[in-house]
């Protein structure tokens, strides 16, 4: 396995990554939300997350793409927060309900570093964005406790390129979920504005700085963009213009998974359209159509 990239900067690079992060903090625009209230000072935003690293739960994860696992799984963290606020959220009680604990910058890096000496092949930060700069200060810490494998961003795709931009040489994996192609879903299921376009300029930019997925000759991910679609019911995430904007805009050769296990979660209910699974038919419809319109490299 290659170095991760975060092992070629500077211990100074490194710290003024961190600082430059935090800075946005005080007047948070970290994500497109920009809810401009200073972190800092322990006021929230709509992430409810303040300035140090707030953590759910982390362990070897075996359920993740297998490109991801190898064979003593992905390091997975899960963050506590979200930016978004969908209705449908398997994991309500962490990202809406913000269940989980405040952890020091070193404690962060302890956890990075315990799940290297488990044999996890990588550091998987599930929904990253809001704690962008407690990441990158903990990576300071975790380097010098002698961290050495890859960092996967696995994220909602509701990111600011600036914040993106900090991230560039860091994190090696970018692993964003294309939730919709529709303004008015988004809306309505995620409270979100302006979703489609922002995920569209965010995911260009992560390929930009990461290209396509490479992996080893185990076959585990050591650097690039993959991209995952959760299908919802009733075509309400416009399946098929997140898969054309992939193809047509990003790349041909994007690791795409098409998701297939939707459940009704939390408020779900409150929707009749959102209140069932998808069927596998409907499922292998867009495998199908990912395929036809020149998609090479589809996960399902
Ligand atoms: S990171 Fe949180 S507080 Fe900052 S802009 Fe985004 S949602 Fe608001
Ligand atoms: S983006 Fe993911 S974690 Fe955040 S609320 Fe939606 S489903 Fe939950």
């Amino acid at each position: 396995m290659n170095n991760p990239s975060y092992l070629s900067l500077s211990s100074k690079e490194l710290e003024s990554r961190s600082e430059r992060a935090f800075s946005l903090l005080s007047c948070c625009n970290i994500c497109p939300r920009n809810c401009r209230i200073n972190r800092i000072k322990g006021e929230r935003g709509c992430c409810g997350i303040g300035a140090r690293p707030t953590v759910s739960s982390y362990f070897p994860h075996f359920g993740e793409e297998k490109v991801l696992t190898g064979r003593h799984g992905s390091g997975t963290v899960f963050l506590t927060g979200c930016n978004l606020s969908c209705v449908y959220c398997q994991n309500y009680e962490i990202s809406q309900m913000k269940v989980g604990e405040e952890f020091s910058f070193e404690g962060l890096a302890e956890i990075m570093v315990s799940l290297q000496r488990k044999g996890c092949c990588n550091i998987n930060f599930v929904t990253p964005t809001s704690q962008v700069p407690a990441i990158l200060k903990s990576l300071t810490f975790a380097v010098k406790k002698g961290l050495n494998i890859p960092l996967v961003y696995n994220t909602n795709a509701y990111d600011s390129v600036e914040t993106l931009e900090l991230l560039e040489g860091i994190f090696d994996i970018y692993m964003p979920d294309m939730k919709y192609h529709g303004e008015q879903e988004a809306r309505k299921y995620s409270k979100i504005s302006g979703y489609p376009r922002v995920a569209q300029i965010a995911i260009k930019e992560m390929h930009r700085q990461v290209g396509d997925l490479k992996v080893n000759r185990e076959g585990v991910a050591k650097k690039g963009l993959l991209v995952r679609h959760l299908v919802l019911p009733n075509d309400l995430s416009k399946t098929e213009g997140v898969l054309r904007f992939i193809k047509e805009e990003v790349s041909e050769n994007t690791f795409i998974n098409i998701m297939g296990q939707y459940r009704p979660f939390y408020k779900a209910f409150d929707h009749p359209e959102l209140s069932k699974a998808i069927t596998s038919r409907e499922h292998r419809r867009y495998v199908e159509f990912a395929e036809q319109i020149g998609l090479k490299r589809v996960y399902s």
